[in-house]
């Protein structure tokens, strides 16, 4: 597999995901629990998923929430340069139109993740800036999330589902209020 070095949108996007699988953001509930969820996950964003090592991409989902939840610019840097760790060559995407970095033989799942969110993280704070770190908008929701909408105004992790949880309650509320 080789990552474009530009794409952190892409990027960015497979970073918010994993965090968002955490069992803090489900009620405790993991959404990465096995390989086969780990695998299904590869699968949802077209990443290759060899030897898959299940508690280093745990450990990997922490390290990136982490990072998200103190978008201290250099903080963020150091992080997510040492997240590229299992990049291997800088090469040219097989159209030779943008230049890619190829994993090292050998790297396994949570490698590739690990290189894909050190791309997103060091992207983002490139093009975007460190106030596009943030957490979910919705009272009740524990995850996390990179903006990488144009005008940066995105406010929930998962917008489809957050964003409704937060539409309900309101419309709930304003009921309240009539019938008061
Ligand atoms: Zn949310």
């Amino acid at each position: 597999m080789q990552v474009a070095l530009d794409d952190y949108v892409w990027a960015a996007g497979v970073a918010t995901d994993l965090v968002n699988t955490a069992p803090e953001v489900w009620h405790g509930e993991d959404h990465l629990p096995d390989l086969a969820a780990l695998a299904g996950f590869a699968d949802l964003h077209s990443i290759p998923s060899p030897a898959s090592d299940l508690r280093a991409v745990h450990r990997l989902r922490a390290t990136v929430r982490n990072l998200i939840d103190h978008p201290d610019r250099e903080h963020l840097i150091t992080g997510a340069s040492s997240l590229t760790s299992p990049a291997g060559h800088v090469t040219l995407l097989a159209d030779g139109t943008r230049w890619a970095v190829a994993p090292q033989r050998g790297a396994t799942i949570s490698d590739l993740l690990s290189l894909i969110c050190g791309i997103a993280i060091l992207g983002a704070v490139q093009t975007l800036g460190v106030e596009r770190f943030r957490a979910c908008g919705a009272p009740t929701c524990q995850g996390a999330f990179i903006d990488t909408t144009r005008p940066g105004r995105r406010r929930y992790c998962m917008p489809g589902l957050c964003g409704n949880r937060v539409n309900v309650a309101n419309h709930r509320a304003r009921f309240k209020h009539r019938d008061a």
